[in-house]
């Protein structure tokens, strides 16, 4: 499931995990947890080699339960630090980097294994698991996206988030393999005027086809 922030990802991949009983990872949590140890090490983000330099520092440990999520770097839950603006703000000069997106998406494909999983990201459909039986790729209106992460957070504004999410949505895709890319195989799902459910419901309905 590949898609930008706020098109419901997280919330949709989740949904269909527990649906299925099958697990879920989030690998947009992979990227910031990384992104929040350079930052907490003091790491130079605006230095690429520095960043390849420490790729392989800390040791990340995500839990696939699509009820209970988790994710640690060295041992630590970093679950609610991830999620900072801070890192929201670092991640994309982290995740341009190559050395840090071959160690990630190696680490990925080990969780993955034989599959009964659903994978959520950027890059999955068409880096990670192109052999995936099942590819989704979600979009939504800017203003939408922007509605649904004000809602999220605390202290932000509508404006604010769409033009906080147009700048990592332009980072995200400017590098040489565009991670926001989709699949030349994957379905299309517009959640604009969807609610969760309706968007759980109809990606089953792709599956079962
Ligand atoms: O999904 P989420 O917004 O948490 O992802 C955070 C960031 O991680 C994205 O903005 C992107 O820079 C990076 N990412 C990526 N490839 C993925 C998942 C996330 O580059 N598969």
């Amino acid at each position: 499931m590949d898609g930008p922030s706020g098109s419901g990802k997280s919330s949709a991949s989740r949904g269909v995990a527990r649906a299925l009983g099958l697990r879920y990872l989030d690998t947009g949590a992979m990227y910031r947890a990384i992104t929040w140890w350079m930052l907490q090490q003091g790491v130079d983000l605006s230095d690429q080699e520095a960043i390849a330099a420490r790729a392989l520092g800390p040791v990340l440990t995500l839990g696939t339960d699509p009820d209970a999520p988790s994710v640690a770097v060295d041992g630590a839950d970093v679950a609610a630090p991830i999620r900072t603006a801070e890192v929201t703000a670092a991640v994309s000069a982290v995740s341009a980097v190559p050395e840090v997106r071959r160690r990630l998406v190696a680490e990925q494909r080990e969780i993955i294994g034989e599959g009964g999983i659903v994978v959520e990201g950027r890059d999955i459909g068409t880096v990670v698991v192109p052999d995936a039986p099942v590819k989704i790729y979600l979009t939504a209106s800017a203003d939408a996206r922007a509605l649904r992460r004000t809602a999220e957070l605390a202290g932000t504004t509508v404006q604010a988030q769409k033009a906080a999410m147009a700048r990592r949505d332009t980072l995200d895709s400017t590098r040489k393999a565009d991670p926001l890319a989709m699949a030349a195989d994957a379905v299309e799902l517009d959640t604009t005027a969807l609610n969760l459910d309706e968007v759980v419901a109809e990606i089953l309905r792709l599956i079962k086809e």
